[in-house]
């Protein structure tokens, strides 16, 4: 099975979706870029999440809050003192790992052993701190320390009362915020799974106390509803209720959107009650009141908080790997071929339209100009006129392009085209002029 990781990953890199930073000085561990079809993809992966949770809903409001925070925020939200994971360190070769991690991988008889050397002892559990810390000023001393935010949640909590006055929004309602987060992750690792830097699509719904149950039901159905709405297999996917035990420190409860990827069924989204925990701890911090004045009832209080949270990147991971597939496809001379494809739902393709002149000929080239002219402000698109037709296909398909147009010689005489459909292959020839419409119905 890790083979369709090896494939995906190669792909990413060969088609420029995501290589490993820094390359030429032999990168930095688990530290990845995104290509020109990666930037695409993920963009279409926040549209979309955006457009399902923001666009939508009359209950849901924006907000980008700042990256590097006040340490009195981490300090207030408990992250300081519990946002740890525990390191242990095999004794025989010194790897770090995170115990966890490490437990999972266990014997029949519950031995470990250590991944890198086989040792099978280990130091004491230490709580290790995933905030990454900076300076802020030109005297790195206590006083100019800051973090860069490990989560995106904060930047609502303590924005609330702002946000709620000039909404003018009643509960329940929600505040969502796409941006980076950061974490010193002790083991980082499966391409761009667990990343020390990602991006995260949070969002903080705020309800009235005792409705709480209702709207985590309500939100954990609805994530898993938008992955099966995005094409994700959905024997790929199930719900797994947090136990008590491993809730986080602000949880009341919590359910996973999990997948099975390559190296095991993981967490993908994480929905969780958070209570009035934040809120109630920034209150307490800071000294202002982040009550809710409810009209109805003519009384104040602290909302609790449902967040639905996923990463972007564990997201685009998601996507491809549930996208790819290698195909047999019969050929004209009447044998099979191989082709690659990324079944990727046409909102998430990175490229939506390519325009495919037959061949370089010095007649197609400007009348495929003039095709890729027309489609070009409608979409993400691409002009390829490098190479066999056929092969042009199968690049197009790799990257799960959804319509490749061509323009051959017939189109000079008859002002019509070729529209390929990248899962069916089916060809049908229409008009230029009906062109930009008929894909605008497909797209
Ligand atoms: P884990 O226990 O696996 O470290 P978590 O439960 O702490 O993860 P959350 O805090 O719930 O993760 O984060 C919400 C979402 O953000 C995750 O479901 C995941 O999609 C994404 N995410 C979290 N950490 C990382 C990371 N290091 N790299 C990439 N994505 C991440």
């Amino acid at each position: 099975m890790t083979d369709l990781m090896e494939a995906v990953t190669s792909l990413a890199k060969r088609r420029g979706i995501a290589f490993q930073s820094a390359e030429i000085y032999g990168g930095l561990r688990s530290s990845w870029d995104y290509g020109p079809l990666g930037v695409e993809l993920r963009r279409n992966i926040r549209n979309a999440w955006w457009r399902a949770n923001v666009q939508l809903r009359d209950d849901v409001v924006g907000v980008e809050a700042a990256v590097i925070t006040s340490p009195k925020v981490w300090q207030a939200s408990g992250h300081l003192e519990t946002f740890h994971d525990p390191l242990v360190e095999c004794t025989n070769c010194h790897q770090r790992f995170r115990e966890d991690h490490l437990q999972l991988s266990a014997n029949a008889d519950g031995i470990v052993l250590c991944p890198n050397c086989g040792g099978a002892e280990f130091t004491e559990p230490k709580q290790f701190n995933l905030m990454l810390k900076t300076f802020l000023g030109p005297i790195e001393d206590d006083d100019a320390i800051a973090y860069l935010r490990p989560e995106t949640a904060q930047g609502m909590f303590v924005n609330f009362p702002a946000i709620q006055a000039v909404a003018r929004k009643k509960l329940p309602f929600g505040i969502a915020q796409v941006g980076k987060s950061f974490r010193n992750e002790i083991t980082p690792g499966n391409f761009i799974f667990r990343t020390r830097e990602f991006e995260q699509m949070e969002m903080e719904f705020f309800v009235e106390p005792g409705t709480d149950d209702e709207w985590f039901a309500y939100w954990v159905e609805r994530r898993m509803n938008w992955y099966l709405d995005l094409g994700v297999s959905k024997e790929k996917l199930r719900l797994r209720p947090h136990e008590t035990e491993e809730l986080a420190h602000y949880a009341k409860a919590a359910t996973d959107v999990e997948y099975e990827f390559p190296f095991g069924w993981q967490e993908l989204e994480g929905i969780a009650n958070r209570t009035d925990f934040d809120l109630n701890a920034h209150q307490a911090a800071s000294g202002e009141d982040l009550t809710y004045f409810d009209q109805e009832k003519e009384e104040r209080y602290l909302p609790f908080v449902i967040e639905p949270a996923v990463g972007v990147d564990r997201a685009l991971l998601t996507f491809l790997l549930d996208a790819y597939r290698v195909e047999e496809v019969p050929t004209a001379k009447g044998d099979t071929d191989k082709r690659t494809v990324l079944g990727l739902h046409r909102d998430l393709a990175p490229i939506k339209v390519a325009v495919l002149p037959l061949s370089r000929n010095e007649k197609l080239v400007p009348e495929a100009r003039r095709v890729h002219d027309l489609v070009k402000p409608e979409w993400i698109t691409q002009y390829d006129d490098a190479g066999a037709i056929g092969r042009r296909y199968r690049r197009q398909d790799e990257v799960g392009t959804p319509f490749c147009v061509t323009v051959d010689f017939d189109s000079l005489d008859d002002a019509q085209v070729t529209v390929r459909e990248r899962d069916s292959m089916a060809q049908e020839r229409l008009p230029i002029a009906n062109l930009v419409a008929y894909l605008k119905d497909q797209l």
